[in-house]
């Protein structure tokens, strides 16, 4: 399906749009693009953007100060846009949907099976700024648009590093650095910056780390005290799990933080031997192959002992694919 947006809001007085509970860069960039297009394609519609707060880094988008964080009663939209997810992980902006005589959902996770009365999911594609990119007649576009969809891909790609970056995404992102907008300062300080409090849970999170399965995974969490010692938000957890894969040898990396008694946030990471989305997907989460994520019951013990037996037979499954496929060239 190729969804046409100014076709689908033409005749709409109310637009909403909300984007997944704990917004990351791809979901605040979309959300935050997508209201830019339609506010300015549409000025006589009234546009607005429902989303938990998101971190203070994104400030410099445009609407980033619109953004409704309360998610008041509202009459029906027109048409209500879900972002970055299916309606499922909305939060309290799951209630628009429902009500909205049009929903629309556009999303890349493969987990997604299409939770709106339009759907369109491209799992193929790294980011869901790019889909919003895609979907934008280029000639409304401008440098504040650019940068908001520019922000999504570089966090849904890690810099364009990630094997979800296609020479596609490249020349889209060429493209939009043409509109002039600072990407180096952009990328440093949504990407790669990091508080002091921040570097300190970093640390202390990788000096108390543990490996597992012969060295090929890594587990390391957070309790809620810890969290209050330091006044962390989720939030400011970010990226932790990405520097537990940068370990050489490591092939999945766990990292989890507690979010009430006897329950764990759980994000993933992989490399190709292990699909994280499969495994996330068995405990009711979601994600990509290589970074997905779910929420966990039990002690920390019962949690890794259970994402184990998982990720183990992932592994065991890779290396006997492998082994299969070295003694068929000979
Ligand atoms: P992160 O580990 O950065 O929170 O999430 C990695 C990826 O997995 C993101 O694309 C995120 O949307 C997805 N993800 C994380 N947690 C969940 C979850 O509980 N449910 C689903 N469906 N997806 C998740
Ligand atoms: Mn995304």
């Amino acid at each position: 399906m190729n969804l046409n947006l100014l076709e689908e809001c033409r005749d709409a007085e109310r637009i909403g749009i909300s984007g997944h509970v704990r917004p990351d860069g791809d979901c605040v960039g979309a959300c935050l693009g997508l209201w830019q297009y339609l506010s300015k394609s549409f000025p006589h519609a009234e546009v607005k953007v429902f989303l938990e707060r998101p971190a203070d880094i994104f400030r410099e988008i445009k609407g980033f100060e619109e953004i409704c964080s309360d998610f008041p009663q509202e009459a029906p939209f027109d048409v209500f846009f879900v972002l970055d997810a299916a309606a499922d992980r909305l939060g309290d902006g799951v209630k628009y949907v429902e009500t909205a005589a049009k929903s629309i959902n556009i999303d890349h996770h493969i987990s997604n099976q299409g939770s709106c009365m339009l759907n369109e999911i491209r799992p193929d594609v790294g980011s869901t700024c790019e889909i919003i990119y895609d979907l934008m007649e280029p000639e409304r576009l401008d440098k504040d648009m650019a940068m908001a969809v520019y922000i999504g891909m570089i966090h849904d790609t890690g810099v364009f590093q990630y094997s979800n970056t296609t020479p596609a995404t490249l020349e889209k992102a060429a493209k939009l650095i043409s509109y002039g907008f600072d990407f180096p300062g952009l990328i440093q300080e949504t990407f790669y910056q990091k508080t002091y409090v921040q570097a300190q849970i970093m640390g202390r999170t990788l000096m108390e780390s543990i490996r597992f399965l012969e060295g090929n995974c890594i587990v390391s969490a957070i309790d809620r005290k810890s969290m209050e010692f330091y006044h962390a938000e989720p939030k400011d957890l970010d990226g932790i799990v990405n520097q537990l894969r940068n370990i050489e040898g490591i092939e999945c990396a766990i990292f989890m933080y507690e979010t009430g008694v006897l329950e764990y946030k759980v994000s993933l990471r992989s490399g190709e031997k292990v699909n994280v989305a499969e495994v996330a997907a068995y405990f009711g989460g979601g994600g990509h192959a290589r970074a997905a994520g779910c929420t966990l019951s039990g002690t920390f013990h019962d949690c890794v002992n259970n994402l184990s037996l998982h990720i183990e037979k992932q592994l065991k499954r890779w290396e006997a694919e492998h082994d299969q496929r070295d003694n068929d060239d000979f």
